[in-house]
């Protein structure tokens, strides 16, 4: 189950909406954290609307440097019991010290184990260098994305390269907010060569790409934002 506790992109109108991003994947018996959200105070107050414990996070996994996805961290930790903090190496040397003096840091390698089932692609460079993180589940791949800044195409076809299988839904921010309306329509058509199922754009992804998107895939496409829940059935 994967549910979006922080996002610009509203939903379940009882929880703030703010730049950034933040989601919870509780998938067996483990409960990670994928980004942070900017504000740590928002942060928990979306938790608490959602009866989501701070305390069950067993990792914390950062996706890129940006404020928007790191900028909860600090609060966090003060309420949980310091789960590891999974990041990059271009988080640079000064924050990961500064993080170690508040729990384990891990700096992620292509197809790091985060848990059971749960893989990051390691640190993929273009823009700003990001990981994503993959679930390896009975239906296929779901890969989550922060803000995508390597590329949503080149992140989809890391995680297939690292795992081998199909890609059953792709969610979080694309990035895409910039791009003209024939570059949108040529990252859709990758999409599909690439065999990606099921589609939840969010954050930064811009409302023309989550439009094109949800005019490709129809019932296919979730519509995701702050407090949207995610079901992948086995
Ligand atoms: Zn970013
Ligand atoms: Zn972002």
């Amino acid at each position: 189950m994967i549910t979006i506790l922080y996002n610009n992109v509203p939903f379940d109108t009882r929880l703030t909406t703010a730049w950034g991003f933040a989601s919870l994947v509780e998938y067996g018996d483990q409960v990670v954290l994928f980004d942070t959200g900017g504000d740590g105070q928002i942060l928990l107050d979306n938790m608490e609307v959602l009866s989501v414990d701070p305390g069950r996070i067993q990792s914390v996994v950062l996706s890129h440097a940006h404020s928007d996805h790191t900028g909860g961290l600090a609060t966090l930790l003060r309420v949980t019991s310091q789960p590891p903090v999974y990041l990059t190496s271009s988080f640079g040397h000064s924050y990961i010290e500064k993080a170690r003096q508040r729990t384990t840091v891990i700096e992620v390698t292509p197809g790091q184990a985060i848990a059971e089932n749960m893989l990051s692609t390691g640190e993929l460079s273009g823009g700003v260098p990001e990981q994503a993180l993959v679930m390896r589940t009975s239906k296929g791949l779901v890969i989550m994305t922060g803000c995508a800044h390597p590329g949503i195409v080149q992140i989809v076809e890391k995680a297939i390269e690292l795992t081998g299988e199909p890609v059953h839904l792709v969610l979080g921010g694309f990035h895409l907010g910039d791009k003209r309306k024939a570059e949108i329509a040529a990252i859709v058509a990758d999409f599909r060569r690439l065999g990606v199922q099921r589609v939840a754009p969010s954050h930064c992804t811009g409302d023309r790409a989550i439009a094109m998107f949800e005019d490709e895939y129809g019932d296919d496409f979730l519509p995701s934002g702050a407090g949207s829940v995610i079901i992948i059935e086995d």
